[in-house]
């Protein structure tokens, strides 16, 4: 396709071309993306989308449940860092862009005292992420505090979601199909900010091996059990594939060791779940997500 189709209109959006992604994810593991580009407001986003005709889009948050695939990533990829706005419609509501980084809203309702959100403590990332898969700990999401997403479809037409029209449960959200470009939450029924139930999730991170490259868990917990106590168990710690290896501080965690590909981690994945369903014959079902199209223009 010739590049002057594609590109927006607008010189305020810029265009890279053969973009490495490995650093748009914390594994740091990955490829190149044909087109990238990093809209800073919500019309940039949509002009994109309605410029990449004929393209696969992908949308990347904060990086930190993906995997990026190896290889040259035909399309566009868009990452919505720079889409960070919070706007706050009364006391207790506001209006987030979806790139804002998840623990810097937990650290703006801390000091509004506003309680709900405590078990956010430590997670990476950005609010779009969050909600696309409902990211949560003890049995709490992010999700219960949305009560209306807008979002850019496939025509570049900015959709709404209200509270209802979407499911979410643990680690999922229905939505799909568009791109987050902004959500509301309202924290209305919300207590004071806890700071012990603060505290309480975040030295549960002391568990895990923060100092490596990761996308945090990578199996869901099956039904009335623990990935990690599973993949422990079953002796995945250790293990290796290529560059990446199973942290044997936490059995969940795969990291990359230095130089590892995103085939090695999958690689490594496919061997502990093979590992865990020969032990115990549970199916284990993969948390982190490979990189793939929102859509097709
Ligand atoms: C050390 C560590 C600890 C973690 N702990 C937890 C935890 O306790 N609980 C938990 O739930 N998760 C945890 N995670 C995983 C991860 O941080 C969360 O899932 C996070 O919410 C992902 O957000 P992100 O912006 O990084 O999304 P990304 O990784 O960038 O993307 C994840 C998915 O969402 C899609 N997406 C991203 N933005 C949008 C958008 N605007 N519109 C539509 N789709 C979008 C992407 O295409 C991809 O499919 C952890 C990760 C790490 C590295």
């Amino acid at each position: 396709m010739p590049l002057k189709s594609f590109y927006p209109n607008s010189p305020d959006i810029i265009i890279t071309e053969n973009q490495p992604l490995k650093q748009f994810s914390t594994l740091g593991t990955g490829g190149t993306a044909e087109y990238f580009a990093q809209p800073e407001t919500i019309s940039q986003l949509q002009e994109l989308i309605i410029s990449a005709r004929n393209m696969p889009v992908y949308v990347i948050g904060g990086g930190s449940n993906i995997i990026i695939p190896d290889g040259l990533i035909h399309g566009l990829a868009i990452s919505t860092r720079r889409l960070d706005a919070v706007s706050w419609q009364n006391e207790s509501s506001a209006e987030i862009e979806s790139g804002h980084n998840l623990s810097h809203l937990v650290k703006i309702l801390r000091e509004k005292n506003i309680g709900g959100l405590e078990f956010s403590a430590g997670i990476p990332g950005t609010i779009g992420g969050a909600v696309s898969g409902n990211a949560g700990a003890g049995g709490r999401g992010i999700c219960e505090f949305i009560e209306c997403v807008k979002a850019v479809d496939i025509s570049g037409r900015l959709v709404t979601l209200r509270r209802g029209e979407f499911d979410y449960g643990y680690r999922m959200c229905s939505i799909s199909g568009v791109i987050i470009a902004s959500v509301i939450m309202s924290f209305t029924d919300c207590p004071a900010w806890n700071e012990s139930l603060y505290s309480d999730f975040m030295s549960r991170r002391k568990s895990q091996p923060l100092r490596f490259r990761s996308a945090g868990c990578t199996f869901k917990n099956p039904p009335g059990n623990s990935a990690g106590k599973l993949l422990d168990e079953c002796g995945c710690k250790g293990l290796t594939f290529g560059g990446a290896s199973v942290s044997d501080m936490h059995a969940n965690f795969i990291i990359n060791s230095g130089h590892a590909t995103s085939s090695d981690v999958l690689g490594l994945a496919e061997k502990c779940a093979h590992r865990v369903y020969e032990c115990t014959g549970i199916k284990l079902e993969l948390e982190i997500k490979t990189l793939s199209p929102c859509f097709s223009v």
